[in-house]
């Protein structure tokens, strides 16, 4: 994850706590100017989103046991978080997803 504005990298915590917390601006810790999520970052954050409780309704169809499948769930969420910082792109303008 780097800065659109310096182009300088966050760190791997700072890329996270963005992650985790919701909210639209970024500010860089560098130059202290705002990043936001660029469209297609934010169109793959939902689809991961989306694919979670997909999973988890899926091996419930399977009769697979129930702590199985929220072990599963919660190692793909996990997963996912961990991700995400590496993939996330930022723009210096907030652009409109569709
Ligand atoms: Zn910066």
């Amino acid at each position: 994850m780097k800065c659109a504005h310096c182009k300088k990298s966050f760190s791997y915590f700072q890329s996270m706590k963005s992650t985790l917390v919701p909210k639209v601006g970024i500010v860089c810790p560098h130059c202290e100017k705002t990043n936001y999520f660029s469209a297609k970052s934010r169109k793959q954050n939902s689809y991961f989103t989306l694919i979670i409780p997909v999973i988890f309704v899926v091996l419930l169809l399977f009769d697979i046991p129930v702590y199985f499948t929220i072990g599963i769930t919660g190692l793909f969420a996990l997963l996912t978080l961990f991700i995400f910082p590496f993939v996330v792109e930022l723009t210096d303008e907030e652009e409109p997803l569709f």
